[in-house]
C-alpha cells in the first residue's frame, strides 16, 4: 500500500522518499543539500578508489587523499518525500520512492 495524505486544499498528496544517489554520477554540487529542509544527506569526501573520506566541510583535503565530494543519504528516516532534491539536481542521479511501493523510479 502507497502511504498518500492531503494538501491544504484536499487535493491528493503522495511522498517520495529520496531511495538513493548514483555516486558515480553525482559530481557533488550540493543543491540537494542546500534545498532540503530535513538535512537528510551531507557532503562526503572519497578517495582515488572511491573510499568514503568522511563528512566534507568544504575546508579538510584529508590529507591529501581527496579526490572528489559526492552527497550521501546518510539520515534516511528525515525525509519527507517533498521531492525538492529532484527538482534541483543537474544530473538526474537520485531515485525516490513511494513508501511501501517497492517500485523505485527516476525522478
Ligand atoms: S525529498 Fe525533500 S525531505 Fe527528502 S531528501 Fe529530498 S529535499 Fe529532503
Ligand atoms: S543535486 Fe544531484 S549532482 Fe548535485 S550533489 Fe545532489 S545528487 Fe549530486
Amino acid at each position: 500500500m502507497t502511504s498518500s495524505s492531503a494538501t491544504r486544499d484536499g487535493s491528493l498528496w503522495i511522498p517520495e522518499y529520496l531511495n538513493s544517489i548514483n555516486p558515480a554520477m553525482c559530481i557533488g554540487c550540493g543543491r540537494c543539500f542546500k534545498v532540503c529542509s530535513r538535512e537528510v544527506m551531507h557532503p562526503y569526501g572519497i578517495d582515488e578508489a572511491g573510499e568514503m573520506l568522511g563528512v566534507c566541510d568544504g575546508e579538510d583535503d584529508f590529507n591529501g587523499e581527496l579526490s572528489r565530494v559526492i552527497m550521501v543519504i546518510d539520515y534516511p528516516g528525515r525525509c519527507i518525500g517533498c521531492g525538492a532534491c529532484a527538482r534541483v539536481c543537474p544530473k538526474n542521479c537520485q531515485t525516490h520512492i513511494a513508501v511501501d511501493d517497492r517500485a523505485v523510479h527516476e525522478s
